[in-house]
């Protein structure tokens, strides 16, 4: 599967980026009120996920949360979707991109062809922040582990990052947003082809950025390899 990708890869012209970062601790996968050893997030199936998830208290943010955001969608999706964490509204419904900003995603996999429910989407926390704030990296290498077991599960074709925080950290660097767009990344040990986008909560505050999405969603449709579903461009 990972020859194939890189075949695809080549065939495209496109840089490959091979993830540096943080790998999930397994130290970190303890209950933080008992002590005791959790099973690892990567040995657990869609249901034992869920309800680890649901049940979370592995770092601070769990005190926060109304509810947890697993993720939501087609769980063998060719196309996954990475954000940031739950907002505000995200954490009272407990689904990810909800409102305006999850309007505008709608519209955007819309363009290439997607109805929500046929991708998956997730975020990198799985609870919400205070006042949004960004993620802290402990809380990240306590979550991480939650997401890369989804990815594994859903294995998709092709991941389309989100915004500069789901990219930073699902990708492990500090690389700006400006410099990750635009290139085809690699996520984890099979080469998984990354795309990096604005978040859509930025687009909506800057819609001159849309062109520029709208080049990172063909070159996700490009990677998925199906040019024959082009949709209207981002309005
Ligand atoms: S953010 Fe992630 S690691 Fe932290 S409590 Fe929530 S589910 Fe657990």
């Amino acid at each position: 599967m990972a020859r194939q990708r890189s075949d695809v890869l080549k065939a495209l012209d496109l840089e490959v980026w091979v993830r540096r970062g943080r790998k999930s601790d397994p130290s970190r996968e303890v209950d933080a009120e008992s002590g005791r050893a959790a099973e690892p997030a990567a040995a657990l199936d869609w249901d034992r996920l869920e309800s680890a998830v649901a049940g979370c208290v592995k770092c601070a943010l769990h005190a926060g949360r109304t509810r947890t955001v697993f993720g939501v969608g087609d769980r063998q999706a060719g196309l996954m979707v990475v954000g940031e964490a739950p907002g505000a509204e995200e954490d009272r419904q407990g689904l990810p991109f909800v409102g305006r900003a999850g309007q505008l995603l709608n519209a955007m996999l819309q363009a290439i062809g997607f109805a929500r429910d046929e991708v998956y989407i997730a975020n990198v926390l799985k609870c919400r922040p205070p006042n949004n704030r960004d993620p802290r990296p402990d809380e990240v290498g306590c979550c991480l582990p939650y997401l890369e077991r989804q990815i594994a599960l859903v294995d998709p074709r092709v991941i389309l990052c989100v915004g500069r925080i789901a990219a930073q950290n699902l990708l492990g660097t500090d690389v700006s947003l400006g410099r990750l767009r635009g290139q085809v990344h690699a996520f984890g040990t099979e080469g998984r082809p990354v795309i990096v986008t604005y978040h859509p909560a930025y687009l909506l505050r800057s819609p001159a950025e849309k062109a520029k999405a709208w080049q990172d969603l063909l070159r996700v449709q490009d990677l998925l390899g199906d040019t024959a579903t082009v949709g209207e461009r981002i309005s």
